[in-house]
């Protein structure tokens, strides 16, 4: 159970969790806190949060447990705004997508990593952002990953498990560098592509046209292209080693898929398709 929950960055992500403990009754108060006060009115009107302050370090003060869901690149800025005012007995941890720059910018506003600190991220989330786009059920049967290092309490980690048990997700510790590989293929890599291939077909001259014949084929491969620029660009230099380690394996696979194609080589192209497809199928059950 937890007493007083302070959410910074009541969006998508922290406000969702926000609705899941409160479903669950899992929390007694939510404290929200970002920059503008007219977001967080609007999540005390849909009754996500009960409170807010813009100032983070009033935000944060008595809570025993502090969720920061802002975009990568506001991280370092907020855990130096709260590092004062933290209560004695707080557990903080994050919903950031990757988590090396996370706990990089943890050391660098705190000289080393607390053993409150506990680095996390679950995976779930829709193309939608803000506290409107924010509902109970994101997390429902969905994983998060907790990156805990050596210095994080075994305590802590049990707390922040806990809470996204309560809001209907399942658990799993992995290290952070394996995350931010895992990651990187999974998601980042594929939203990169999303927003290029985008991006490209927009700026051809027969745009409307091309728009115009989209089809559902192009709609699903596309839509995480709607997803916040913002977020995406934090994303992609945050975890830059990992998704550029990616990007050049999958160029070298495109490479071959073209070559096939110019050499006219039917064989090689229907075998590329026929291992995608089953890898798509099993992944998929
Ligand atoms: P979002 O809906 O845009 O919410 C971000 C929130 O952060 C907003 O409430 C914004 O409110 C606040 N914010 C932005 N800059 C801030 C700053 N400098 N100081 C304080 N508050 C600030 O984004 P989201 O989708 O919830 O993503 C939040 C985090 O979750 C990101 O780190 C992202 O990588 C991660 N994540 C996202 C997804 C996804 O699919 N969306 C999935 C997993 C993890 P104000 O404008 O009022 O400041």
């Amino acid at each position: 159970m937890i007493e007083r929950l302070c959410v910074i960055g009541v969006g998508l992500i922290g406000g969702s969790l926000a609705r899941a403990l409160r479903e669950a009754a899992y929390v007694k108060e939510i404290v929200g806190s970002s920059r503008s006060a007219e977001h967080l009115q609007k999540a005390v009107e849909l009754g996500v949060i009960d409170r807010y302050d813009t100032d983070l370090r009033k935000a944060v003060q008595g809570a025993d447990m502090v969720f920061v869901s802002v975009p990568l690149g506001a991280m370092a800025a907020v855990f130096e705004s709260i590092k004062d005012s933290l209560d004695e007995a707080a557990v903080v941890t994050d919903g950031g997508s990757a988590k090396a720059s996370v706990i990089a910018d943890v050391r660098q506003a705190l000289g080393s990593i607390p053993g409150w600190f506990v680095a996390g991220h679950p995976i779930a989330g829709t193309e939608r952002s803000g506290v409107e786009a924010s509902f109970a059920e994101l997390y429902t049967g969905r994983r998060v990953i907790l990156t805990p290092t050596a210095e994080t309490q075994p305590a802590a980690v049990k707390k922040v498990r806990a809470m996204w048990e309560a809001a209907g997700a399942s658990v799993n510790e992995m290290n952070v560098e394996h995350h931010d590989e895992v990651l990187a293929a999974t998601s980042h890599l594929p939203h990169m592509l999303a927003f290029a291939l985008v991006e490209s077909l927009a700026r051809m001259s027969e745009k409307r046209e091309i728009f115009e014949y989209a089809a559902g084929g192009f709609r699903d491969f596309t839509r995480i292209a709607s997803s916040d620029p913002v977020m995406w660009r934090d994303i992609c230099l945050a975890n830059r080693d990992a998704l550029l380690n990616m990007v050049e394996n999958f160029r070298g696979d495109l490479d071959d898929l073209t070559s096939a194609i110019r050499d006219q080589d039917a064989g090689r192209v229907l075998r590329i398709f026929q291992d995608a497809k089953a890898a798509r199928d099993a992944f998929s059950g």
